[in-house]
Parts: structure tokens; sequence; C-alpha cells
């Protein structure tokens, strides 16, 4: 079973760090939990690409700070 990726993006409204998967921020309309302005999911495209190459390139490890068990591990 794969745990699925978290992200933290902040609101383009009221900038507070949203933290959900990244299905959540590739639906095609969401709502900020902070502040409930509306979210495209193409707002958060280019990050989400950006990111998920990163985590091609292993990056992630950067960003996410400590490996998660479980999930992706030996990649
Ligand atoms: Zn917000």
């Amino acid at each position: 079973m794969l745990a699925e990726e978290m992200l933290a993006l902040d609101c383009p409204y009221c900038g507070a760090t949203i933290y959900q998967p990244i299905s959540w921020f590739k639906q095609t309309y969401s709502t900020c939990p902070a502040c409930d302005g509306g979210l495209a999911a193409g707002q958060f495209e280019k990050t989400i690409t950006d990111l998920e190459q990163a985590m091609d390139e292993n990056v992630v490890e950067m960003i996410f700070g400590k490996p998660q068990s479980g999930c992706c591990g030996n990649h």
C-alpha cells in the first residue's frame, strides 16, 4: 500500500500553508481550509510539476526533511 506524497503549499490568497496529499492539489477545484478561497488545479500545476521533478531527482529529502518509512524509500 502506497502512502500518498504530501505537499505543503502556500495559499495564494492568505498565505497559509496547506498540507494535503498531491491528489488534493490536483483536484479541478478546491478551497483553502484557512480562508475558504477558491483554488483551481492550474494554480498549483507548475509547483507540483516542479516538485515531482525534484522527487525524481531525489531532491525531495531537502524539501521534506526526514524520509518516511514505507514510501519510496529505496528510490
Ligand atoms: Zn487561504
